[in-house]
């Protein structure tokens, strides 16, 4: 799965940005002056040109491939900024272009970053061993639910962290949550537990990884799969499918729904060398589409 960019500097005021995915919105084709002190550059339509026009520092024509699948809950958007920056950067070289650029250099698919603290701050976790590999498969459904659901889930958790006495969900551990059962809705009670848990997991996932402990960090994605699942219910049968599948072969360690959920893609952390006995399971239980993620960002010489 990958994002290319194609492109040269032209003379003049004008960009133009092309992509070929046909996913995106339409027209594919844009054109766009640079900004200046006196036309700022604007949000604007078609909705997906609006990222180029964010990192745009050079007069340029640019076309876009990608095969990462929008809308799939694998942040295709930032596979595109990544790529955008990385194109620029070559194309006025010893510009910093922007800080964020830092993440697709350094931290590609060697290293996972986690927020394991209540600020901001991430901590880099590395997952740089060759012997494994991350199968990303598209169950190539996405249930009309996510735009509703989204907002429903987060009024549920703000409801549940108003009634646990605590400014977010983060503040709360599992004690606070068990005392306060009787004052929690069925269904409130199930969506804190999931966030609260899933807090925990990731901390649990990030010390497994740094002991190189595969198995628990895999038990540790099933457990968040299923808890997606049963008790925030943002999964939706074809993902569960596609995870009960990955789980039946040998060398897969875990595997969960990644994204906003009901449809998208699940990543399965495997041994390199079980990959192909895995996409070959999968395929013939699901009419999906496996594939794996590519290294990081760099400049591809024509
Ligand atoms: P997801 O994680 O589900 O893919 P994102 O929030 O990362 O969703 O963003 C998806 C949006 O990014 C698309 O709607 C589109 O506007 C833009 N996008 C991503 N990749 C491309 C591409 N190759 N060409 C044009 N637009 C793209």
């Amino acid at each position: 799965m990958v994002t290319v960019i194609v492109g040269s500097k032209t003379s003049g005021q004008k960009c133009c940005v092309v992509t070929q995915t046909e996913a995106a919105d339409e027209p594919r084709v844009v054109h766009f002056d640079l900004p200046n002190e006196l036309a700022p550059l604007l949000r604007g339509q078609p909705n997906w040109a609006n990222y180029e026009k964010g990192s745009c520092t050079a007069l340029q024509i640019a076309v876009i491939a990608s095969s990462v699948p929008l809308g799939g809950g694998l942040s295709s958007s930032a596979s595109l900024e990544v790529a955008v920056y990385t194109f620029l950067q070559q194309l006025c070289p010893g510009r910093m272009i922007n800080d964020n650029f830092h993440f697709g250099v350094e931290y590609p698919f060697n290293k996972i970053k986690c927020n394991l603290s209540r600020s901001l701050e991430a901590t880099a976790v590395p997952l740089a061993d060759p012997g494994l590999v991350i199968l990303i498969t598209n169950s190539n459904v996405r249930h009309s639910l996510t735009g509703s659901e989204y907002p429903t889930r987060r009024k549920q958790c703000e409801e549940a962290a108003a009634i646990l006495g605590k400014k977010s969900l983060r503040e709360a551990t599992l004690q606070d949550l068990e005392a306060a059962k009787d004052r929690l809705d069925g269904v409130t009670y199930h969506r804190a537990r999931h966030v609260i848990e899933k807090n925990e997991r990731t901390a649990q996932a990030a010390e497994a990884l740094k002991r190189g402990d595969y198995k628990e960090f895999g038990r540790l994605m099933v457990e968040s799969h299923n808890s997606l699942r049963d008790n925030y219910e943002v999964s939706c049968p074809e993902l569960d499918e596609l995870v009960a599948a990955a789980l039946e072969v040998d060398g897969v360690f875990g595997s969960r729904m990644t994204g906003g959920g009901f449809g998208g893609c699940t990543v399965t952390l495997l041994q390199a060398h079980a990959t192909e006995r895995a996409v070959k399971h999968i395929q013939k239980k699901y009419h999906g589409s496996p594939t794996t993620p590519s290294e990081g960002a760099h400049a591809l010489s024509l």
